[in-house]
Parts: C-alpha cells; sequence; structure tokens
C-alpha cells in the first residue's frame, strides 16, 4: 500500500552514509523494492568525464553536453513520459554501470530534512519521502535530526539573503546542503553570514 511507512534506519547512521556517498566515497543503498519514482521524475542525469564505465553503456545519442560545466561532462535526458531511456520493463539496464548521480540519489533526504518537493513531476518521489521514518534511539539522534531540518528551514527562510553562487536552487539542492550543513545548526541559531562561509566552503569542496 502506498501509504505504509518505511524504515528509512537510524538517522545519524544514515547521515554518515549519505554525506560519505556525496563526497564520493560510498553509494546510497536506498532499500528501494519496486520503487523507480526517481528513475521517471523527468531528471537529467549528470556523466562526468571520469564515469568511463558508465559512459560505455550509455548511447552516445542520448548524451549532450552539460551546460555551465567544462567540457566532457554530459548530461542524459528522459522520454516524453519523464523517464530514464535507460530503464525498460521498470528495471535498469545499466543497473552494474550506472552512473554516480544515480549512485548517491536518496529520496531520504526528503523526510530527514523535511522538504517537499512541488514541481508535479516530482509527485511519486514526494509520495515515497512521506513514507520514510527514522529511528532516533539516542538523544544524539534527536538533536541532528532537527539540525538538519533547522538547516532546511534556514535555507528556505532565507534564500534572499544567500548569494547566488551558493544558493539552493532547487529542493533535491536544499534537502541535500541540509544535510551537508545540519553541523553548523548544532550549537544553536548561526547567522546568515556563518551560513554563507559553510555554503562556501561545501562549494569550494566540490569544485576542487
Ligand atoms: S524514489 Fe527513492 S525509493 Fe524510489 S527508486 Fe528513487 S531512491 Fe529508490
Amino acid at each position: 500500500m502506498d501509504g505504509d511507512t518505511l524504515p528509512a534506519g537510524t538517522i545519524t547512521v544514515w547521515l554518515g552514509e549519505i554525506r560519505r556517498a556525496i563526497d564520493g566515497d560510498g553509494e546510497s543503498d536506498v532499500p528501494c523494492g519496486e520503487c523507480t519514482a526517481c528513475c521517471e521524475a523527468s531528471q537529467f542525469i549528470h556523466v562526468g568525464p571520469d564515469e568511463v564505465d558508465a559512459l560505455a553503456h550509455i548511447p552516445k545519442a542520448l548524451l549532450f553536453p552539460a551546460p555551465g560545466l567544462p567540457k566532457g561532462h554530459r548530461l542524459m535526458g528522459y522520454d516524453e513520459h519523464g523517464r530514464c531511456p535507460m530503464l525498460v520493463d521498470g528495471r535498469c539496464t545499466i543497473y552494474a554501470h550506472r552512473p554516480r548521480t544515480c549512485r548517491t540519489y536518496d529520496c531520504r533526504v526528503f523526510a530527514a530534512a523535511d522538504v517537499v518537493d512541488t514541481d508535479p513531476s516530482k509527485s511519486r518521489i514526494v509520495a515515497r519521502a512521506r513514507r520514510w521514518r527514522f529511528d532516533e534511539p539516542l538523544q544524539d539522534d534527536v538533536v541532528r535530526h532537527g539540525a538538519v531540518r533547522a538547516a532546511a528551514r534556514f535555507l528556505e527562510d532565507n534564500a534572499d539573503a544567500l548569494p547566488l553562487r551558493v544558493a539552493p536552487v532547487t529542493a533535491t539542492q536544499r534537502a541535500v546542503l541540509a544535510v551537508e550543513l545540519h553541523e553548523t545548526f548544532l550549537d544553536g541559531d548561526p547567522t546568515v553570514a556563518d551560513v554563507v562561509e559553510a555554503l562556501t566552503a561545501l562549494a569550494g569542496r566540490a569544485e576542487a
């Protein structure tokens, strides 16, 4: 049933795993089951120039240069139904060779950050994200989960005060940044300057 809740794991354990995946040091291990919502949500998939295995398994005709990124970075689009062209009969045909973007995607970020994507094309991801429930057995779990939510609220409430170069544009970016930023919110209420400094450090790390 669509409305059943799903165990998302212990929040602090999951935070460690998702941050390692974001840093390129691991993969998301989402218990997707039969769900393919994110593969059918009109998403452009970034493929970096170093992703030799993925590039070897995606037909060249499906890839185009990624706007605003250096030469060699590519995007793969979606079909008229919003579906990834590598998804056939509900299965990823290049699963063992899938791009890093797919390996690190985890819809539990929306549940962790309490962020709802209002884009109608993401409605199935929203429905799935609503079902996740994190465990918080320790006080540290409660505090960290609160910090992730506080970070997401801050990014939304102060969107106009954040420089464009570091501000999240999409709901996904806001949820992911809330996870990455949450330690800035562990010890109280940071200022906009504190958050801009943390966002700038994160952007610098991503570009390095
Ligand atoms: S929406 Fe979530 S559960 Fe569904 S396939 Fe994507 S990552 Fe897995």
